[in-house]
């Protein structure tokens, strides 16, 4: 994709594509917006390939926003399986449960997605380096890609990081830097320090509108191995680029005649960080900043303090596809995270896992009917969150899968 400028998605001003993050008449975040050769999204889909042997996320190369000439900053991102979740299914009470599996990428999270893009856009663009806040998978994913790109990276992590965290972004030769406070406080030392120094900042809200375009790639490779559009799709959110992105990658292939609708989205959240399903419980339509978060769902901990018309930006998407925003309780994660590791074998962080329980809630609300597709996207693996998959007291080991309630 030719990026032309980018886009305001809340007022609509345009500005020439380049190191914007917000827009200078309202605050709002952005959308790259460009020309695209429908042709080429058809071929891709298709497998036809016309470009050659590309794998994974850059099989869709047109739709990235890089330029024609740009060398890709890859590792084999994407290219993940969708999974019929047979056993899953059945304990779900519903026949057609799919996973997409992102745990399955180079740094074990779909992060790899936006941070190839991102890494590739900062070479090309001559940028001295990357900066991200952090404190899970963004983390590490932009580590992994700045070290594979021969960038140097900074991450903001709250003082409070867990080593355990920390490590994984070290190892890659990534630089931390602790701040004082919590995560919106290292969210702000992201942005001032990417802006004083010129860096290319990656910090997985809807920041970066270069980077989130690379999420659209789930949505591609969804329709194309499922070969038609789901009846929906759930997405564990923080802020929930990852949703709205993938809703985007779903209408161009309706608008490029591919396909001929949308998916409902359905925004999973934890009970005990929901500010997006509290929104949409109320009938809002503004997502207010949360509290303290106080969730085992730490991978979309996120409070939006500082950014909460990220939450309101995912809102909307959801309500434009008839989806829902769904909460569930913390006492039910360790339970998902078991199920889908006894069923389908996928270890999941406890953030992902509980996409699956949206099946189980669109079930009993009436909302998902039978005979409908259901995928849910595993977001990222449960080896860097062990602690929250064993020792759940209502599950009996072994093979055979818990009983339904
Ligand atoms: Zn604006």
């Amino acid at each position: 994709m030719r990026v032309a400028a980018l886009r305001c998605f809340f007022c609509s001003a345009e500005y020439p594509p380049g190191l914007l993050y917000f827009c200078e008449r309202c605050g709002g975040t952005l959308e790259a917006r460009g020309k695209w050769d429908a042709a080429a999204l058809k071929d891709a889909v298709a497998g036809a390939n016309r470009c050659g042997d590309r794998r994974g996320a850059w099989r869709y190369r047109e739709m990235l926003p890089v330029s024609d000439r740009a060398d890709p900053v890859t590792m084999g991102e994407g290219g993940t399986p969708l999974l019929r979740a047979g056993r899953l299914a059945e304990t779900l009470g519903h026949d057609r449960v799919y996973l997409k599996n992102e745990t399955v990428n180079p740094t074990l999270s779909f992060k790899d997605r936006p941070m190839s893009v991102a890494a590739t856009k900062a070479v090309g663009s001559g940028l001295a380096g990357i900066v991200a806040a952090s404190t899970g998978n963004t983390g590490v994913s932009a580590a992994a890609y700045a070290a594979k790109a021969g960038l140097p990276c900074s991450i903001y992590v709250p003082a409070g990081t867990p080593s355990e965290k920390t490590r994984l972004i070290e190892i890659y030769g990534a630089k931390i830097e602790r701040v004082a406070g919590n995560f919106s406080d290292a969210w702000r030392r992201a942005l001032e320090d990417a802006r004083r120094e010129g860096l290319f900042n990656v910090t997985s809200t809807y920041l970066n509108p270069y980077a989130c375009e690379g999420d659209k790639t789930v949505a591609y490779e969804i329709f194309a191995d499922l070969g038609e559009v789901p009846d929906w799709v759930a997405i564990p959110v923080g802020a929930g680029p990852l949703l709205w992105y993938c809703l985007k990658g779903f209408r161009e292939l309706v608008e490029a005649g591919i396909a001929d609708r949308l998916p409902r989205m359905a925004a999973v959240q934890a009970e005990g960080c929901a500010p997006i399903a509290k929104a949409w419980e109320a009938g809002a339509d503004e997502v207010e900043p949360w509290g303290e978060p106080a969730t085992a769902a730490g991978g979309i901990a996120d409070p939006l303090a500082g950014y909460p018309r990220d939450g309101t930006r995912t809102l909307r998407a959801v309500r434009e596809s008839g989806g829902v925003a769904l909460r569930i309780p913390e006492r039910d994660i360790p339970e998902y995270v078991a199920l889908l590791a006894r069923t389908e074998a996928v270890c999941a962080e406890p953030a992902s896992a509980i996409a699956v329980a949206a099946a189980r809630k669109l079930r009993e609300s009436g909302r998902l009917r039978p005979g409908e597709t259901f995928v849910a996207v595993i977001t990222g693996h449960g080896v860097k969150d062990l602690d929250a998959a064993v020792s759940h007291p209502h599950l009996p080991h072994g093979p055979s899968a818990p009983a339904g309630r």
